[in-house]
């Protein structure tokens, strides 16, 4: 994980409302965008949109949360 301890982690918002770590209910995570490959695209039935995600990754437990498209 040496490669999110480039950044300092941050608070992040989604639809107005603070995002929380399921898991240990830490506030503070790191940011990735990442592009879905093919398969994973299919799998998630995906062909018609838009094959980026974003994800953001607890600095605590390193739980990461997924989200499609660009955040
Ligand atoms: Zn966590």
């Amino acid at each position: 994980m040496n490669i999110f301890k480039k950044a300092e982690p941050q608070t992040i918002e989604v639809l107005g409302e603070p995002l929380k770590c399921p898991v240990c209910r830490n506030e503070l995570f790191w940011t990735r965008r990442v592009q879905l490959n093919t398969s994973m695209a299919t799998f998630f039935n995906l062909d018609w949109a838009n094959r980026s995600a974003t994800c953001f990754v607890c600095s605590n437990c390193t739980h990461i949360s997924w989200f499609l498209g660009d955040r």
